[in-house]
């Protein structure tokens, strides 16, 4: 007979539905999926959310596969000696392998004032909370995108798409990653 191997991922964002998909095509190996909302933010679409153009969430019966066994929670501390996750609810749940797949987060705001005035759209709750804020200002409304990187460049376009008045500010180059061509 064989061993079922268990595997907890923590963090159900494209990299952790990624893994544990794929880990499900073994059919010895029993996947949870640990992630503190019930459905899969679309981050790469959080610019349209503060644009209202896609909510930005899709439910993770639309992304994760049949054998994955969701468990709707934040890990508070891994227990490594012990091998088993411990959950912000209070329960733990055991593993043999751990897939560390939390994503990552924005810098803190070195300019002065940023942190006060200005709205990131790092995480889902945060262009949640600038969403509203678009739409109490008249569409004349100046809009000034500090940041000329993918998700700069991305939110003052779908912001100027909807006629809004967009400054976008970089640093010496517009998208320094880009090619000459696709720059211009
Ligand atoms: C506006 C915007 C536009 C973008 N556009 C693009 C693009 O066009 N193309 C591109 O390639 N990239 C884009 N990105 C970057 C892309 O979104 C990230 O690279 C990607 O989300 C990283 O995937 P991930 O699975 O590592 O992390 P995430 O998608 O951030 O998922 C991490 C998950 O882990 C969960 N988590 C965190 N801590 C815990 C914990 N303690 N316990 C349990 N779960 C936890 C989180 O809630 C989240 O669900 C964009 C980003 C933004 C903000």
């Amino acid at each position: 007979m064989t061993e079922t191997t268990e595997v907890v991922v923590i963090g159900g964002g494209y990299a952790g539905v990624m893994a544990a998909n794929r880990l499900t095509l073994r059919g010895d190996v029993r996947v949870t999926l640990v992630n503190p909302r019930a459905s899969f933010v679309h981050r790469i679409r959080l610019h349209q959310l503060v644009g209202g153009t896609d909510g930005a969430v899709v439910e993770y019966r639309e992304v994760l596969g049949e054998g994955v066994r969701l468990v709707v929670d934040t890990v508070a501390r891994i227990d490594a000696a012990g091998r088993a996750v411990e959950l912000e609810s209070g329960g733990t749940v055991g593993y043999d392998y751990l897939v560390y797949a939390v994503g990552s987060g924005s810098a803190d705001p070195s300019v002065p004032g940023a942190a006060r005035y200005a709205y990131p759209i790092g995480t889902f709750e945060e262009a949640q909370r600038l969403r509203p804020v678009l739409e109490a200002v008249p569409a004349t409304a100046a809009v000034t995108v500090v940041g000329a990187g993918p998700t700069g460049i991305e939110t003052a376009a779908e912001l100027a798409e909807q006629g809004r008045r967009v400054t976008l500010v970089c640093g010496g180059v517009l998208g320094p990653y880009l090619h000459p061509r696709g720059r211009r």
